[in-house]
């Protein structure tokens, strides 16, 4: 029988949490860049369209392991969308 109770709890976007990371940690060493949650989020949205997702089963440790997409990679894509919203930032908190 279908169990009914199956939810975003029991699966995740692996790739969804590295680039969250990866953005707070590139604009945390780059005070330059506008970090208010609506630039930082306009970030995050764009990057992670432009990337794979990769679906893990929660708590599947051994999914970990290995990246469908390398860190450099992704910091590549962060790089160039930090630039696109500082010259038209869209969601901008500050402006
Ligand atoms: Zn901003």
């Amino acid at each position: 029988m279908l169990n009914t109770n199956i939810s975003h709890n029991y699966f995740v976007n692996l790739n969804e949490q590295r680039v969250v990371a990866l953005v707070k940690r590139y604009l945390s060493a780059n005070p330059q860049y506008c970090s208010c949650a609506g630039c930082v989020t306009d970030v995050i949205v764009m990057t992670l369209n432009q990337i794979p997702p990769h679906y893990i089963v929660k708590d599947s440790a051994a999914e970990y392991a290995y990246q469908k997409i390398s860190d450099s990679e992704i910091i590549r894509h962060i790089v160039n969308n930090i630039e696109i919203v500082k010259k038209e930032p869209k969601n901008c908190l500050r402006k």
